[in-house]
């Protein structure tokens, strides 16, 4: 048996012909750049998050970096964010101009240590970063209130996790931004890389609005450096299509985790804390001999894999911010012992079985 991380044509099904059909009239248009498919999407996608404002940009990294602009940072600006995340993360900082300071994970939700940020808050301070990881939904009260106490802004990094809630409500409408990618391999994907950032504020909107067009306000008027960094029309397109299955995909993800924890409950391996809410972007399970397992399971046709084994402060990218080796004790535990599991909507009970029986086997002999 095989057991794959993505099945790409399931998440078009019948309706292939309509995305195919729509993007051969679009090519004869010449009609590309903005058009109404990438309004129509970005109205669609913030109706979905409930919240006033989304605007499709290239990438999640440009939607981190533009949303960063947006709010005015400057060079010597500091944003907190987690030891324990994609590289983009920190590279949507750094591209804005503004320097990334880290804090620890946190051991049982993976995600950021909360306890550990007011710590880290500075006079230099103007953002709150945390990441909603592996689709799991960070706390925001706590954040929320240091935010405001200290005049901060909360941007959540919910490239992870398109749809996750907390008390009803979706995640990246809490803070000033939230910000989105529709990479390939996201809960939402697009066929390429596509990005989005959402707001309620209708003047960080206007500004979103510029940064992303080369800093124009009206043709030829140029007033602030900006990117040149658009959603798509043809991504547009697709990501319109399948949105509607957005909510049905992540509950069938949260089926699948339910399986794999019920199947591994007794093995001596940790799970990401639960969470009704998480959208299981990713599978993660904490195994001390995680690459002999990785190895194993990688023989016998799994696709699973380690996402991030090196964590953000001992990449040699960021190697002149300072940071040193034991800083972040706990991102550097989860970056040597989690593996991620095959997780997608259509993974079925066997395949399930199939993994749960194969690691039950390197425990058991
Ligand atoms: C995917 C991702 C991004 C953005 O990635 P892009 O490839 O630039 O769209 C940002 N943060 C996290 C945590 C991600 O997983």
């Amino acid at each position: 048996m095989k057991v794959d991380r993505y099945n790409f044509a399931s998440q078009f099904g019948d309706e292939l012909h309509l995305i195919t059909e729509q993007i051969s009239r679009m090519l004869v248009t010449g009609h590309y750049i903005l058009t109404e498919e990438v309004s129509h999407f970005e109205a669609a996608f913030a109706d979905y998050l409930g919240a006033r404002y989304a605007q499709g940009v290239n990438t999640g990294t440009d939607a981190l970096t533009i949303a960063f602009l947006a709010l005015g940072i400057e060079p010597g600006d500091e944003v907190i964010t987690q030891a324990n995340t994609f590289n983009a993360t920190v590279t949507g900082v750094i591209r804005a101009g503004a320097k990334p300071v880290l804090v620890d994970a946190d051991e049982a939700s993976f995600l950021i240590d909360e306890s550990q940020v007011q710590a880290a808050i500075t006079a230099r301070t103007r953002v709150i970063l945390p990441v909603h990881l592996y689709g799991k939904p960070t706390p925001l009260n706590r954040l929320l209130t240091l935010a405001q106490k200290h005049d901060l802004h909360l941007v959540e990094d919910a490239a992870q996790a398109h749809g996750a809630r907390i008390g009803g409500r979706r995640v990246g409408t809490f803070g000033a931004a939230g910000c989105f990618s529709f990479h390939p391999s996201k809960n939402l994907a697009a066929a390429g890389d596509a990005g989005a950032i959402v707001t309620n504020h209708d003047s960080i909107d206007g500004l979103i609005r510029r940064y992303r067009e080369l800093g124009q306000y009206g043709q030829n008027n140029h007033v602030v450096t900006g990117l040149n960094s658009k959603l798509d029309s043809i991504q547009a397109l697709i990501l319109s299509r399948k949105l509607p299955n957005l909510d049905s995909w992540n509950a069938q993800r949260r089926i699948v985790a339910g399986w794999y924890r019920e199947r591994l409950g007794n093995l001596p391996l940790q799970f990401q804390s639960p969470d009704d809410e998480h959208v299981y972007h990713l599978f993660q399970i904490r195994v001390e001999k995680r690459d002999q397992l990785l190895e194993l399971l990688r023989s016998e046709g799994i696709d699973a894999v380690v996402r991030y084994p090196t964590p953000i402060h001992l990449q040699p990218a960021f190697a002149n911010c300072g940071w040193r080796k034991g800083q972040f004790p706990v991102a550097e535990k989860l970056a040597n012992e989690l593996l991620c599991l095959p997780i997608r909507p259509d993974l079925s009970v066997s395949e399930v079985d199939f993994v749960a029986d194969k690691i039950r086997m390197f425990y058991e002999g």
